[in-house]
């Protein structure tokens, strides 16, 4: 991680998502740097930190849905560093297909369009589980949301 990028987060930061629970600076001056869309407000259940405490699944209505859980988060593109909301993940995804289309195999691309579509499909959901299982902070807002189900394993498609 360049000092650029770590800029970048400091600049990312809402001033009213500022941790509670959490102080901003730590003994020996290590200062922590809140995600934008992190909520400290609540204080965290085990299971926010360490996935393997409980069993627990995400229930993810439709597309509208998973746009509200991703507020906030940002992915980046591997090539150039442009940085995209994580959801729809087809902005992403079609800037790194015809941005970057010189650079892929043929089964790259095919593999990458797949993020191209609309909706929240079964590709879609697998990747945003996986995003899930990552990201402390899509935890925290699906919790908040009411979204975890107490099914173990898998995200619910309804
Ligand atoms: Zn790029």
């Amino acid at each position: 991680m360049t000092d650029e990028h770590k800029l970048k987060v400091v600049e990312n930061e809402a001033p009213g998502d500022k941790g509670k629970s959490i102080p901003d600076e730590l003994p020996g001056g290590v200062v922590v740097r809140h995600a934008p869309s992190t909520n400290h407000a609540t204080p965290d259940d085990p299971w926010i930190r360490d996935i393997s405490v409980k069993d627990f699944a995400i229930a993810l209505k439709n597309d509208a849905v998973a746009e509200e859980l991703c507020e906030g988060e940002r992915i980046h593109c591997e090539y150039c560093g442009e940085g995209f909301p994580m959801w729809p993940v087809r902005q992403w995804a079609s800037h790194v297909v015809h941005t970057h289309h010189d650079q892929l195999t043929d089964q790259q691309i095919g593999a990458i369009a797949q993020f191209i579509a609309v909706g929240l499909t079964q590709v879609l959901a697998q990747w945003l589980a996986m995003q899930f299982l990552q990201r402390v902070a899509l935890r925290r807002r699906a919790r908040d949301m009411g979204l975890i189900a107490a099914v173990p394993g898998k995200i619910i498609q309804n």
